[in-house]
């Protein structure tokens, strides 16, 4: 009976340790059908409990017909917020230990990013996504701790598109969008990438600092409504443009006066879908290439670190310039790779989930090789 129960609760701890001592870990999660959309078919023939996942085309016949996958999990259509977050949360902690973190939700526009990163609209606390789980278990945590270490939270908000990077939290709303559009100087990005003391992914964007959950969420709000703002303008881009939220942590020993950093980078990714190559022109078509090119540059940078090669691109892009110092090392990576179940979308998903086995397969063969 309870020996039982403890063996299965040290097994636990122990896989929970083993998965934490990769870097890189990816999570596949896939969204339901969605009332209304004309979805039937879906792709998923099998979840497996060890992160196995296989997909099917239903309209294709012979050997081609099935792949397999496997990563260090997947979320099924049924799984709620809370499951999705519960594997996240000793992330949290060791951002409050001084631990670089970055989070990312990969997937075609429609797929679920935002749903697993914020939540649906107006969403009660049980459906809240992982931004806000994430924030509440920061403060918390950050609270318990209080009478040993003192931590002061800042927060930053950008926002990539087109390889240009915009403030998202300049003090004011600022309805003339030309005005607003504040191109930061990347110059300066060279010296970040030598670890600076205070963890500065951004030297250029405003710094927040932030007491409470609320807080956080209120700067979000004018983040959000700032990247609205811009996209009147530019036409409805937010699923063409990267947002990042950056959370940097300072905690001081109340006795002995030490000091830790560490960050949390929560970061939603531009739609992956291809565009049409015939169809796209002038903005669009720059828009799609930027997307690729960044989004590839992104594989490339956690390929090259699961590879622990000597040399990581970071260079090839902002997303992955802006986020260096927080990538590689003792960071620590969590991508969220989203699905839509539709066989109208297997395609897309069929190179969704080729990007994620890239970035993260790798890894986890060179932890198993190691051993
Ligand atoms: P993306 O950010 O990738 O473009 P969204 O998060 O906006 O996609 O999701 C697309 C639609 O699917 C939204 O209406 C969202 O509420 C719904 N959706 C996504 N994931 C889930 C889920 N796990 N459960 C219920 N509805 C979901």
């Amino acid at each position: 009976g309870d020996y039982h129960i403890v063996l299965a609760e040290n097994r636990r701890m122990f896989n929970e340790l083993q998965e934490l001592k990769g870097n890189i870990r990816v999570y596949c999660r896939i969204r339901p059908f969605l009332p209304g959309h004309g979805e039937k078919h879906s792709t998923v023939e099998y979840i497996g409990e060890h992160g196995e996942l296989a997909v099917v085309n239903p309209s294709k016949q012979g050997k081609d017909r099935r792949r397999n996958f496997k990563f260090n999990k997947v979320f099924g259509p049924d799984s709620t917020q809370a499951e999705v977050y519960s594997d996240t949360q000793p992330l949290i902690r060791s951002v409050l230990d001084g631990y670089s973190v970055c989070i990312f939700a990969y997937g075609q526009t429609g797929s679920g990013k935002t749903y697993t990163m914020t939540g649906p609209n107006g969403a009660s606390e049980e459906d809240w996504g992982v931004n806000y789980r994430a924030l509440n278990d920061l403060f918390s945590i950050s609270q318990k701790r209080r009478d040993s270490l003192i931590y002061e939270i800042q927060v930053q908000m950008v926002e990539i598109y087109n390889e240009r990077v915009r403030d998202l939290l300049l003090s004011d709303v600022h309805y003339n969008t030309l005005k607003y559009f504040v191109s930061l100087d990347f110059h300066t990005l060279g010296i970040v990438s030598t670890v600076q003391p205070n963890g500065l992914a951004v030297p250029d964007a405003s710094m927040h600092p932030v007491t409470s959950t609320s807080d956080v969420l209120e700067l979000i709000d004018v983040g959000l409504k700032n990247r609205a703002v811009g996209a009147t303008a530019m036409n409805e881009r937010s699923s063409r443009s990267h947002s990042v939220v950056s959370i940097h942590v300072r905690g001081k020993d109340s006795h002995s006066g030490t000091a830790l950093h560490g960050n949390l980078h929560l970061v939603d990714l531009a739609g992956s879908e291809r565009v049409d190559r015939s169809e796209a022109t002038g903005d669009r078509l720059r828009e799609a290439q930027h997307i690729n090119k960044s989004l590839s540059a992104l594989g490339d940078v956690i390929f090259a670190l699961a590879q622990k090669n000597s040399h990581v691109p970071y260079r090839n892009s902002k997303l992955t310039q802006l986020l260096q110092s927080s990538l590689g090392g003792q960071a620590k990576t969590l991508m969220f790779v989203q699905l839509n179940p539709d066989v109208s979308s297997y395609s897309e998903t069929v190179s969704t989930l080729k990007f994620a086995e890239r970035v993260s397969g790798v890894e986890l063969g060179a932890a198993r090789s190691s051993k």
